[in-house]
């Protein structure tokens, strides 16, 4: 159980962003829990979920947060922007509709987060590449022509979920240090 001698030497912010039902909730869930749900309901209740690690031998925190279904433009709040210092922006690769909303996300965040953000795409859902609506090139190129990291992923089978959430932790730790 609790290991009191644990100390945290830094808390970092991380927002998830991106359409309703790309899979923001079900990767927060793999990755502090390393659970998956196939038939998750809309998010409820909890605001955040935490998990630490640990990043050049110090404890990182990660203090990850989940909308709770205001996905729709402009709902989400600069309450939940605020303080953080890295965000997902999430699409569904078998849903081309999600992927092409990612500028708009991401126009929501540079309005509203720190200049210096740590900024990942990712393309969740990798296990369903037969249905793939957005091929892997377009979003590479989408995400360094606007300086972002990126990442496919899949919640359900739980392909590249800690190595995104490191990368991007680490670079957030890169840019507090
Ligand atoms: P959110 O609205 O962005 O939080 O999306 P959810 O996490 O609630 O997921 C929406 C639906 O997609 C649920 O039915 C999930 O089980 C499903 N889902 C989430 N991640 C994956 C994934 O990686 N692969 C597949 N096949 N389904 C997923
Ligand atoms: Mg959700």
């Amino acid at each position: 159980h609790g290991d009191f001698s644990q100390k945290i030497d830094y808390v970092f912010k991380i927002v998830l962003i991106g359409d309703s039902a790309v899979g923001k909730s079900q990767l927060l869930a793999r990755f502090s829990r390393n659970e998956f749900s196939l038939d998750s309901k809309a998010t409820i209740g909890v605001e955040f979920q935490t998990k630490t690690l640990v990043i050049d031998h110090k404890n990182v925190k990660a203090q990850i947060w989940d909308t709770a279904g205001q996905e729709r433009y402009r709902a989400v709040t600069s309450a939940y922007y605020r303080g953080a210092v890295g965000a997902m922006l999430v699409y569904d690769i078998s849903k081309r509709q999600s992927f092409d909303h990612i500028a708009r996300w991401l126009e929501e965040l540079r309005g509203h987060a720190d200049n210096n953000i740590v900024i990942m795409l990712i393309g969740n859902k990798s296990d369903l590449d037969s249905q793939r609506e957005v091929s892997t090139e377009d979003a590479k190129e989408f995400a360094e022509r606007e300086g972002l990291f990126f990442m496919e992923t899949s919640a359900l089978e739980a392909t590249n979920v800690e190595p995104a959430f490191l990368t991007i932790l680490t670079e957030i730790y890169r840019t507090v240090t």
